[in-house]
């Protein structure tokens, strides 16, 4: 098969075209292009007049020899590459050895022990929150009631964190081996739309998530896998000293403890008792950089106009993304981060008396607002001192926020202009937020830090040279925005993957501070099953 890179048409060129430019830019006759598929399918944008579709493409001809010594110097005819995924090992597990356990179901641990249990090992999951049905009754309990369950909201319980999400599938990380694309051929599988394996920013919104993440608990109980879900995981149990530290074991909330020789920590960024266990036993943490903002809101139309301007509601292209940075000149980066097209923003805590906002938004990103969180980069220099200091720092913002939005759980808000000039907002405009419960109108200015403040306001001017019409009086901040990613490292071997100081402990995933976002997530938690596995085989 080959690979055809770089193949451009206009945005809305009719289905012909495609097969035409195959056998044009190939140079063969119509009959012997038997077959092809698009791999990949991204857009220029930058002429908004004059949009035009990349596509890369695996195609199946007549004589592929001949073809790849014709083009032999052209870079964008290849060999296609293999991208399908191969287990490290197959290999069962001794019968009466200690099974691996998997803390987390977010998606670094459903793939780490999705992958396990293909492999031919029974994972243990171990979920402190519940099933995904009950934790959206939960959640929404939460968004519409202000009742917050602190095991079960949208940060904890099946799925992870992601799961009430705008589902954006893309990721910066390194990828080699091609684990994304296993990752997108399960989700997949699991009854994602197929367009993701080829669209370049792939994403699928809440209530598809939701069927895909039991789809998948099903697959791990039909390979012999076992999850428990309400069981918090309090302790770890270690043996040894030094260098010979070995993870024997963990508690449960319910005082029972579970053999284990693997434990894989997917815990996500929240689970900051988690954190504070480990530090207590000793496992090597250190403190690491994140960011802290608020939510914006604008009218989505003016996003659309403004990235594909007579093109904008295209079906192809959807509601539009941005992605902005700016340099402050008190040497802060600004920046937005989890843009969240056609979305609402939402009430994110986990822990009573604070208040964390985030994003989502459902597959079709209908929704009238566009909303993006935009932070500021901090670092341990901001919160010096002890390495869960970050921990401390984002509780502090949190509870400010809680008491600015008059701690009921509501979200304290500002209009842009307001914020710029520094007066309290007392009316919306012609933004309506979507926070649930409710965003009260304030001064935002006490929620965070001067200097980030300070960054903020001439961002937001700043951005208007970058998105016409971003500086926008009445849309809507609001806050806050600490959980951008985890405050805190619990660092790892390059190569076993096992705790610095901790053998048979894998710290995994975002909150271990090796991921950040839904696909880089779930590309470490296969990393880390590899590693699991190829231990156990010895
Ligand atoms: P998590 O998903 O956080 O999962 C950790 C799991 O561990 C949780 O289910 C938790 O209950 C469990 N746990 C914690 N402690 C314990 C314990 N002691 N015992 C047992 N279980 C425990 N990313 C994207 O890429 N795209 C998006 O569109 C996107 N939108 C987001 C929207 C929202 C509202 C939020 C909150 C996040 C969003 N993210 C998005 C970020 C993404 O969800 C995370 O990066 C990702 O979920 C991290 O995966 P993880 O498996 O490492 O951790």
């Amino acid at each position: 098969m080959l690979r055809i890179n770089e193949l451009k048409l206009p945005l809305n060129h009719p289905d012909h075209a495609l097969r035409d430019a195959i056998v044009g830019r190939l140079g063969i006759a119509g009959d012997d292009l038997i077959d092809f598929t698009i791999y990949k399918r991204s857009y220029d944008a930058r002429k908004k007049s004059a949009i035009v579709l990349i596509y890369a493409l695996d195609v199946t001809v007549r004589d592929e020899a001949a073809v790849l010594v014709r083009l032999g110097r052209d870079p964008h005819v290849v060999p296609a590459p293999d991208t399908g995924y191969k287990f490290v090992t197959t290999a069962l597990p001794a019968p009466d050895a200690p099974r691996p356990v998997v803390v987390g179901m977010g998606p670094c641990g459903l793939f780490v022990a999705l992958i396990l249990a293909q492999m031919g090992f029974k994972p243990l999951v171990l979920e402190r929150g519940k099933i995904v049905r009950e934790r959206t009754v939960d959640t929404f309990g939460f968004w519409r009631k202000r009742k917050l369950n602190t095991e079960s909201n949208v940060q904890f319980g099946e799925g992870g964190a992601g799961t009430f999400s705008d589902g954006k599938l893309y990721s910066q990380v390194k990828d080699p081996k091609h684990y994304g694309r296993k990752v997108l051929n399960e989700f997949v599988k699991s009854g994602a739309p197929e367009e993701i394996l080829y669209v370049s920013k792939p994403h699928i919104g809440t209530f598809r998530l939701v069927k895909m993440v039991e789809q998948m608990r099903a697959e791990i109980l039909a390979l012999g896998g076992e999850i428990r879900f309400q069981t918090r995981v309090e302790d770890v149990l270690i043996e040894g000293e030094g260098n010979a530290r070995q993870v024997v074991g963990v508690k449960l909330h319910t005082g029972e403890t579970l053999p284990t020789r693997h434990l894989v920590m997917a815990v996500g960024h929240s689970a900051r008792d988690t954190f504070q266990m480990l530090y207590d036993r000793g496992v090597y943490v250190e403190a690491k950089p994140f960011s802290i903002g608020f939510r914006v809101e604008h009218p989505q139309s003016l996003i659309d106009v403004c990235r594909f301007g007579p093109n904008a509601g295209n079906e192809i292209l959807g509601a539009a993304d941005y992605k902005i940075v700016h340099h402050a000149s008190n040497g802060r980066s600004v920046y937005s981060f989890c843009m969240c097209p056609g979305g609402t923003v939402v009430a994110a805590s986990s822990e009573e008396g604070r208040v964390v906002t985030n994003g989502m938004s459902q597959y079709s990103r209908a929704e009238r607002n566009a909303n993006s969180a935009i932070v500021v980069g901090i670092t341990p220099a901001d919160y010096p001192g002890h390495p869960l200091a970050g921990i401390a720092f984002q509780r502090e913002l949190e509870s400010r926020a809680f008491v600015l939005g008059g701690s009921t759980y509501d979200a304290p808000g500002q209009l842009m202009g307001d914020f710029v000039r520094g007066v309290p907002s007392k009316e919306f405009g012609s933004v309506v937020p979507s926070f649930k419960p409710a965003v009260h109108l304030t001064d935002l200015a006490p929620s965070l830090p001067d200097y980030a403040i300070v960054a903020m306001r001439e961002a937001f001017v700043a951005f208007d040279k970058q998105i016409k019409g971003y500086y926008k009086e009445d849309a809507v901040l609001t806050g806050v925005e600490t959980r951008t990613s985890s405050p805190i490292r619990i660092k790892r071997h390059d190569d076993s993957l096992q705790s610095l100081n901790t053998r048979g402990l894998y710290p995994a995933g975002e909150g271990a501070g090796y991921a950040g976002g839904i696909m880089s997530a779930a590309i470490d938690g296969i990393r880390v099953a590899e590693a699991v596995a190829l231990a156990m085989v010895g």
